[in-house]
C-alpha cells in the first residue's frame, strides 16, 4: 500500500494546542504528515525559523510520522518538489474560510493538481490562534492551557 503523506504548512508562531489538535486529527486520514514552517512570511515574527522547527521538532520526539521542514516561495512550488501531497489547513471561523477558499482557488490555478483538506478543532481550540496567544503572553495572561509547555517556556523566555 502507498503511503498517504500530507503537508501541514503555516507560520507556527509558536505552535499550539490547536495546532496539535488538527496535527492530531491529520493522523487518521494521512500515515506521514509534513509540517512546513513558511519563511518568507510577511508578518513579523517572534520566533525565528529554526527555533521554531527546534520548538516543534522537540514537540513532537515521539512521533517520528511527522518530520518538520521549512520551505521558501510560494507553496505550490514545495507541494510540486515533495510529489504532490494533499495540504492541511485547518478551519476554525467563518473568517478563516474566506481566505482559505481565495488561497486554495488560486493554488489550484497555479497547480492544477492542488488539493487541499481543511480540518476543524475541537471546538474549545476555536479561538485559539498564535497571535492571540502573543498578545496575551505579552500583557502578562495565563497561556498554559493554550500551548504545549516548550512553547509556554521559549515564550517566557523571549517576552522577559
Ligand atoms: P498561517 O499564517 O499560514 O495561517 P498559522 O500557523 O497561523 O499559519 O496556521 C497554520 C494553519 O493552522 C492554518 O490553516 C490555520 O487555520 C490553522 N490553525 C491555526 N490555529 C488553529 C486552531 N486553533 N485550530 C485549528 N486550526 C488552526
Amino acid at each position: 500500500m502507498t503511503e498517504r503523506i500530507a503537508l501541514y504548512p503555516g507560520s507556527f508562531d509558536p505552535l499550539t494546542n490547536g495546532h496539535l489538535d488538527v496535527l492530531s486529527r491529520a493522523r487518521r486520514i494521512a500515515d506521514r504528515v509534513i509540517v512546513a514552517i513558511l519563511e518568507n512570511d510577511s508578518k513579523t515574527p517572534l520566533f525565528t525559523v529554526a527555533e521554531r522547527i527546534e520548538m516543534i521538532r522537540e514537540i513532537l520526539k515521539d512521533d517520528p510520522s511527522t518530520p518538520v521542514l521549512s520551505f521558501n516561495g510560494l507553496l505550490v512550488d514545495f507541494v510540486k518538489k515533495l510529489g504532490d501531497p494533499v495540504v492541511l489547513r485547518g478551519l476554525r471561523v467563518l473568517s478563516d474560510f474566506e481566505y482559505e477558499f481565495q488561497m486554495a482557488l488560486m493554488n489550484r490555478k497555479l497547480h492544477p493538481s492542488f488539493e487541499v483538506v481543511y480540518l476543524m478543532p475541537d471546538e474549545k481550540y476555536t479561538y485559539v490562534s498564535s497571535s492571540m496567544v502573543k498578545e496575551i503572553a505579552r500583557l502578562g495572561g495565563k497561556i498554559d492551557e493554550l500551548v504545549p509547555a516548550p512553547v509556554l517556556n521559549a515564550i517566557r523566555k523571549k517576552i522577559q
